[in-house]
């Protein structure tokens, strides 16, 4: 059905580090589903990265080979929208008049920002603390039906939705209510040192998750250092954080359910059955990993790829942001 509207995705990657399998099972593989299938608007979150302090140089980098992983992955720059968000003014713009349109007592209870004030204790911040309102004006900008997320960013999402619902009653329907969209498995990947904290690609110590980027050996090396627990017998159960967590990733990695992975691993230890994620593991990545040494030594087509991104995005944003600045009653000139 050529003419029929597509359902709008939009989602969103901060360029803090390099993505870890957390990213890609919970979020990054469900965007290349969905390109398929849907009108996609996927960006490269640098105006959310400076909610925590980072080295401009790097930055930079970081937010260069995010945006060729996200076309390694498959995103096809032709068909979707991939674009770096500072690309994208009306990100800023709608974020602030969005501001009066949250309660600071809504604002306050994200417990991200609790988590992220206590990690970086030195500079909480009002960045920081907003940074619910600017993902709402990600994805309220392009009237996004979905938004594929990781269970993490569940409440953020939420927010969104009372920001849009709020706007709406206040005027008249400007904004549409955006739904999330969970993976089948593998929604959230824990550390592997801490399997009761989620994986983060800004965790300081390395052994704690897996970069997408990772070489074979890393992994390997990671999965067999993972904190586990003393019974040696594999089957997801209470008090089994980092097991459970092991057969989330095998699960994601290879199509199995856990009952088969029970039976697979049914009299084998934790090291076979570190083994075998690992494997798992290193096989998921390898092509994407091909393609991306291909293309960040091409920056000259990664520029003309963010470029044409980000003219398509400001096209859509453009047109919601000036309907929200007439209901607000800016004059318009
Ligand atoms: P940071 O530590 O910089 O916040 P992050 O790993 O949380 O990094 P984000 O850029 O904040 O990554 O999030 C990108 C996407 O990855 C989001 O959709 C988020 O829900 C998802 N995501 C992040 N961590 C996990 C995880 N451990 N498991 C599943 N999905 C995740
Ligand atoms: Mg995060």
């Amino acid at each position: 059905m050529e003419n029929e509207k597509k359902s709008v995705v939009l989602s969103c990657i901060q360029p803090t580090a390099v993505p870890t399998l957390g990213n890609y099972l919970g979020a990054l593989k469900n965007w290349k589903y969905m390109s398929e299938d849907y009108e996609c608007y996927y960006a490269v979150a640098d105006l959310h990265a400076i909610t925590v302090r980072q080295e401009p140089a790097k930055l930079r980098k970081q937010t260069m080979e995010m945006y060729a992983l996200l076309i390694a992955l498959g995103l096809d720059p032709e068909k979707n929208v991939v674009f770096v968000q500072s690309h994208v003014p009306e990100h800023s713009q709608l974020s602030w008049i969005l501001n009066c349109y949250t309660q600071f007592g809504e604002a306050s209870r994200m417990t991200q920002f609790k988590d992220k004030s206590q990690k970086h204790a030195d500079n909480i911040n009002v960045g920081l603390f907003d940074y619910p309102v600017l993902m709402a004006a990600d994805i309220l900008l392009y009237q996004a039906d979905f938004v594929p997320i990781g269970a993490d960013q569940k409440q953020h999402l939420e927010l969104s939705r009372n920001i849009a619902d709020r706007f709406n009653q206040v005027y008249s329907p400007t904004f549409v209510v955006p739904e999330p969209f969970f993976g089948k498995v593998g929604a959230k990947v824990m550390s592997l040192q801490d399997p009761t904290k989620k994986m983060s690609k800004s965790d300081t110590n390395p052994k704690a998750s897996i970069g997408m980027l990772d070489t074979p050996d890393m992994i390997v090396k990671k999965f067999k250092s993972a904190v586990t627990d003393s019974e040696a017998k594999v089957y997801y159960g209470d008090g089994k954080d980092g097991i459970n967590n092991l057969m989330t990733i095998y699960s994601a990695c290879t199509g199995l359910d856990y009952a088969a992975i029970e039976k697979e691993f049914d009299g084998k230890g934790y090291g076979d059955f570190k083994a075998a994620v690992a494997e798992s593991v290193v096989d998921s990545l390898r092509p994407i990993q091909d393609e991306f040494n291909h293309l960040i030594n091409d920056k000259a087509y990664l520029e003309q790829c963010a470029k044409m991104g980000s003219e398509k995005a400001s096209y859509t944003a453009r047109k919601t942001l000036r309907k929200v600045m007439k209901k607000v009653g800016f004059w318009q000139v």
